[in-house]
C-alpha cells in the first residue's frame, strides 16, 4: 500500500476515533488496522508535513489535516453506500471492498456518487458523511438515482434502497410493516398525511419517516 493512502487511512482512523470521543495516540496506535498502515514514524511524518499535531498523548487534527480528513472519510462512507446499497454487496465483500475504492475516488467522481444515491446523510453503520459541495448547492446537472421517498409524486412507485434512521425502534416498526430495503413502495397522498401503498396494504407515515426512506423510481 502506498504511503499516501496509509497516511490517509490514519487521518480516517484518527477522525472516527474523534467521533467516539477518543484521541489518544497509545491507543491509536494499538487499533488493528492502523497497526497494518502506521507506526509511530508515519505520525512523525505526519507531524512533519503539518497534518497532525501530537501534544503528550493527544493527537489533534491541524486545518490542512482535517480537510484531508473530511474528504477521506466522506469517500469511504459514500463507497460504503454505493456497494452495499446501490451495488447490493455483503457486508464482509463491502468492508473488503470500500477500502480499496475510496482511494480511486476523485472528487468529481465522489460528487456524482454522492447525487446518485441522493446525498445520503448516513453510511450503513449510521456514521454522518460529510457535506460535499454537491450536497449543498440546489441544482445539478445530474438528476438523483435514488431519493427520499417524500420527493416523489402522487401515484409514484418506488423501490426502497436504503433507510438511513438510527433509531432502531424506528428501523424494527417499518420492517414489521414490511417496508425493507427491496420493497416496492407507492405514494397514495401526500396531504395532510404522507401516505403509503404497499401491497394490499396503505399505511400513513410521519413525514420525518418518510425523509429517511430512500427510494429509485420504478415505472
Ligand atoms: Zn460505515
Ligand atoms: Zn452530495
Amino acid at each position: 500500500m502506498g504511503q499516501d493512502t496509509a497516511v490517509e487511512e490514519v487521518l480516517e482512523f484518527i477522525w472516527s476515533e474523534r467521533e467516539s470521543g477518543r484521541s489518544s495516540v497509545a491507543a491509536l496506535l494499538e487499533i488493528e488496522e492502523v497497526k497494518k498502515e502506521a507506526d509511530r514514524s508515519t505520525l512523525d511524518a505526519m507531524c512533519a508535513d503539518g497534518l497532525i499535531t501530537v501534544e503528550s498523548d493527544t493527537v489533534t487534527l491541524t486545518n490542512t489535516g482535517e480537510s484531508l480528513a473530511r474528504e477521506a472519510i466522506r469517500r469511504h462512507r459514500l463507497a460504503e453506500r454505493l456497494l452495499t446499497e446501490v451495488l447490493a454487496m455483503d457486508e464482509e465483500s463491502m468492508e473488503k471492498n470500500a477500502c480499496s475504492f475510496e482511494h480511486t475516488l476523485t472528487p468529481e467522481v465522489a460528487e456524482s456518487i454522492c447525487t446518485l444515491i441522493g446525498h445520503p446523510p448516513t453510511c450503513p453503520h449510521g456514521l454522518p458523511i460529510p457535506k460535499g459541495n454537491c450536497c449543498l448547492s440546489t441544482r445539478s446537472e445530474i438528476s438523483p438515482l435514488v431519493n427520499p421517498l417524500d420527493r416523489l409524486k402522487v401515484g409514484e412507485t418506488g423501490r426502497i434502497i436504503f433507510i438511513v434512521s438510527k433509531q432502531h425502534t424506528r428501523l424494527d416498526k417499518l420492517s414489521t410493516l414490511g417496508i425493507v430495503p427491496g420493497s416496492v413502495v407507492r405514494v397514495h397522498q401526500k396531504r395532510p398525511a404522507f401516505v403509503l401503498q404497499h401491497g394490499e396494504t396503505t399505511l400513513a407515515l410521519d413525514i420525518d419517516i418518510v425523509k429517511e426512506i430512500y427510494v429509485k423510481t420504478v415505472n
